[in-house]
Order: C-alpha cells, then structure tokens, then sequence
C-alpha cells in the first residue's frame, strides 16, 4: 500500500535536524514547503502527522488498535507530493469540466480519486486546501436549493484527476445516489474514493449509504475526518477510536488508516496530498 518510493519513516528524520536542513535548502523542495519545515518540531509533527498527535494521548496498549503508520512517508515524500500539487508552466492544475451523468463525464485516462460526503461536511474547503498551491484553481460550489448538483473533473498536470463529488444529504434526490452510484459503479480509473466524515459528529445515518455503495462494488476507500480543529484533543480521541474501530470490524474496502485534516489550521493536509500522489503512482 505504501509507494515503494516511500524513504524515511517520520520518527527518523525528527531525530535529524541536519536531514531536516539540507531538505529545507533543497531545489526539490517548494518554497512553501521549506517554510513548513522551519516550524518547531511540535508544531511540524502536529500539521504533518495530526493522527500522531492524538496517539500521544492513549495508553501504550491501546496504541496498537490504531493504524497509525501503514502510511507513513517522510517529510521528503511529502515534500515531493507538494511538487506534484504545485501549479507551473509545466505542471497545469485546471478545471476540466462538470457533469451531471457519467456518460458526460471527460475521457481521462489519468488516474482518478474523488472525494463525497454528506453536503456541509468541510469537502470543498478541504479540496481547496489540497489546491492552495495551485490558487488558480477555482473549486466551484453549487449550494443552492435547486441548483443540479454536478460532479466536478480538475487535473494535476499529467498526473491524476481529482473529482468533487455532490454532497449528500436526507433530500438527497434520487438522481443524484443514481449519479455517484453509477460513477463508483463505472469509473475505471478511480484510482481511490475520499469519504469524508466530521469529526465533531463522527459517521451518520446518511454516509453508511456512502460506505454501503464502496463496499457493495469492492472499492478501495479512505475516510477523511474533517474540521479536526474544532474538537478538543479527548472529543477527536473518542471519535478516531470510534471509528477506527468501525473501520475495522464493519468494512472490508477501507483503508485501516484514517486521515484527520482542518482546512482551517491545515493539519493532516500535506500528508493526504502525499497519499494522493501515492495511490495515484506518482511517488514511485
Ligand atoms: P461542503 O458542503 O462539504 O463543501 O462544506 P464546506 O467546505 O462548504 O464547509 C461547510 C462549513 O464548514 C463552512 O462553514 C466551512 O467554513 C466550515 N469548515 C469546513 N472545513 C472546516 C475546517 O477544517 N475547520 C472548521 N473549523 N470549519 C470548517
């Protein structure tokens, strides 16, 4: 599951400032990045490894329950994919266009991931975060009541296309579960499906329907907990435990590994960039 591209683990490379350094000096890192780096070592393992964060607060033995570190790049990994998510003249991040049925959706023979939710869980602010290194990119949004709900196409470069699924809800009209249905259903190139759940309410009624469309058609998927920074650290303990342990006992497809991000504070960002640009081959 892990790029075999993948180097360091995290824990080596905090033990070396020097590594650390050089990285932040180096041409393959982006300027942004290269600021991250700087950050006090708190902090940087905090933005970059937030699931890390809440293991500090378990007992030993409990640790264990969580998979923490079946993907676990190094600061250079995530300093790679940031390359690949940086728009320049040679590597166009774009909106390529919009559907509402998948026989209208672009022939992209590029991987794909794409990302759903319930409406209002944090998805196109988490995908503009994921696109903050292109602020070109203009990550449409059509919240209002009776406006067609569509499934938006971006690329990134030649490397993979990333689709913002509809969100849904309760009045989810039923063209739109037949929508993302058939796309999960058809799609050959998806690559990986972002599932994305609060985490300040944990998996509702409504994203079991989005888990039971994943596992009827043996897709591989990740959970995404959202808005992390608006949880106190022993609410998102309760809640990852929760639903790691969901993960574990009830799903089949899903990436044992949760990712926690903000969109706000950016926590966890880096490292769902990084898992992008892994699934999609593009770190080997
Ligand atoms: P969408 O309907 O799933 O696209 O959700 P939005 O991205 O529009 O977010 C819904 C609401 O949650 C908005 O008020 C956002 O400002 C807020 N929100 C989204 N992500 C975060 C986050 O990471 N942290 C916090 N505190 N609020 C967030």
């Amino acid at each position: 599951m892990v790029a075999p591209g993948l180097r360091l683990g995290a824990e080596r490379l905090f033990e070396m400032p020097a590594v650390l350094e050089r990285l932040s000096r180096s041409n393959s890192t982006s300027q942004a990045f290269a600021e991250v780096l700087r950050l006090p070592k708190q902090q940087l393992r905090k933005l970059l490894y937030p699931l890390q964060e809440v293991e500090r607060f378990l007992a030993p033995d409990r640790r264990q329950d969580l998979h923490l570190r079946i993907f676990d790049p190094s600061p250079e990994d995530i300093a790679r994919a940031d390359k690949v998510f940086t728009a320049t003249e040679g590597n166009r991040i774009d909106y390529v266009s919009s559907a509402v049925r998948i026989d209208h959706a672009p022939d992209l023979f590029r991987p794909e991931v794409c990302f759903i939710g319930r409406s209002n869980v944090g998805k196109s602010s988490l995908i503009k975060a994921l696109f903050s290194l292109a602020p070109e990119v203009e990550v449409r949004v059509s919240k209002k009541p009776g406006h067609t709900k569509k499934m938006n196409f971006f690329k990134v470069g030649k490397h993979f296309t990333v689709v913002d699924m509809p969100g849904y809800g309760y009045r989810a009209p039923e063209d739109f579960v037949d929508m993302v249905e058939t796309y999960l259903k058809e799609r050959r190139n998806l690559k990986r499906t972002f599932l994305l759940v609060d985490s300040v309410v944990g998996i509702q009624k409504t994203d079991n329907i989005a888990i039971e469309m994943c596992e009827e058609f043996a897709l591989p998927y990740v959970i995404v907990l959202t808005k992390i920074d608006k949880s106190s650290k022993g609410h998102l303990l309760k809640q990852v435990l929760q639903i790691q342990k969901f993960v574990n006992t009830k799903t089949q497809g899903c990436f044992p590994q949760l990712f926690p991000v903000s969109a706000v504070t950016f926590s966890g960002i880096h490292l769902l960039r990084c898992f992008i640009a892994s699934v999609t081959g593009n770190l080997d």
